[in-house]
């Protein structure tokens, strides 16, 4: 149970497994000394938040998701350094800053991500949300359950950002977009010669491409089943694409000569086994994209030529440098993620999720005025 102090705010619950999202007056616990309290501007839906309803992600509920959220800094703690009100912000995975990979600017392998990221409560163990009830809601989803008008987070994960960069638009720099690009700058870092699959054209793949292009790569494959996706990724860097429903993946990928690189974000078992067996030597498929189906089939004749196979969270970035970094390839007109993006109110969250179930919208975003 929240103590006294509580404010009163608007979140969208997930109350039921493959449930809807009930959007309640909730109430928001008074702020730690080392908590920030942020006034949501918008925040982007990620499928980690679907995941959470659909039991991918198996977490209690009642529960307020959102981890791509962007705001303005109401308050802080006592203790808070370096953040004040009025300052604009994206929220982003959070991190311990002590164990061997924070120490070794590889936060997003945090020793404590889990606890940090899906414990649903503080790390004492208290609630920051209760609903009419005064029953407790799971919060601190991503140190910020930003599906909310007002969310708490700490200062491990929050990103200040430039003034003159449009808010609403920057939330889904905090997971999605960074994890696409992050991706490319730094873990596989291709040159303009590499031959780059993606696979899966929805907002982690776009930001690959775009990211790709940044890096000057010619050839950037983007598979996808949906066709308007697979446009757009060709107006924003792809130089092949491939139907899914209408090709074999394996079949095209082989008549292309092959690829250095993949990144999967299907989760797909069928088209991570056409990347992986389209690998020249020394190829590597990064996979980011999580579903129900986890096994794979790798031939393993097939990888001894040098191949890897390797997972990646949060495109290994310190979110610190890569997202005021985007922000600014933004600017430039160099990273036009605004092209990804439809705006939803709170209140049509529901709309939002079945827009981006059906491919319809390849971001949503809520917003909160
Ligand atoms: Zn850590
Ligand atoms: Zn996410």
């Amino acid at each position: 149970m929240i103590e006294s102090g509580t404010m009163e705010i608007q979140a969208a619950v997930a109350r039921k497994a493959h449930g809807d999202f009930t959007v309640e007056t909730v109430k928001l616990a008074d702020l730690a000394p080392d908590e920030v309290l942020v006034r949501m501007v918008a925040t982007g839906v990620c499928h980690t938040d679907l995941s959470v309803v659909e039991g991918i992600l198996p977490l209690p509920l009642p529960l307020v998701p959102g981890h791509e959220g962007a705001g303005v800094i109401e308050r802080v703690g006592a203790d808070v350094r370096g953040l004040a009100p009025g300052d604009p912000v994206v929220l982003t995975f959070s991190s311990c800053g002590e164990c061997p990979s924070c120490t070794d600017n590889h936060p997003a392998y945090c020793d404590h991500y889990a606890a940090l990221n899906f414990a649903t409560r503080r790390p004492d163990g208290s609630a920051t949300l209760s609903d009419a009830s005064g029953h407790a809601l799971g919060g601190v989803f991503f140190s910020q359950s930003s599906f909310a008008t007002y969310a708490i987070a700490t200062p491990k994960n929050i990103v200040k950002v430039r003034a003159d960069a449009p808010l609403a638009l920057l939330g889904p720099l905090g997971c999605g977009l960074s994890t696409g690009a992050g991706t490319v700058f730094n873990v596989l870092k291709p040159t303009p010669d590499t031959t780059l699959a993606v696979v899966g054209a929805g907002a982690l793949g776009m930001a690959a491409i775009m990211a790709a292009k940044i890096l000057g790569v010619r050839r950037i494959v983007a598979l996808d089943r949906v066709a308007s996706r697979l446009d757009l990724a060709r107006e924003l860097g792809a130089s092949d694409t491939i139907d899914t429903l209408a090709q074999d993946p394996a079949e095209a990928l082989a008549a292309l000569g092959g690829i250095d690189q993949a990144i999967d974000t299907s989760g797909v078992p069928r088209l991570i086994e056409a990347a992986v067996g389209a690998l020249r030597t020394r190829g590597t498929c990064v996979l980011l994209g999580a579903s129900a189906q986890t096994d794979l089939h790798l031939n393993v004749m097939q990888m001894i030529g040098g191949k890897s196979v390797r997972g990646v969270v949060n495109g290994d970035c310190e979110p610190g440098e890569l997202i005021p970094k985007l922000i600014d390839l933004h600017m430039e007109g160099r990273f036009p993620m605004e092209r990804l993006v439809d705006y939803y109110p709170l209140r049509d969250i529901n709309r939002a999720v079945a827009d981006s179930r059906s491919g319809r919208v390849i971001k949503p975003i809520v917003t909160f005025e």
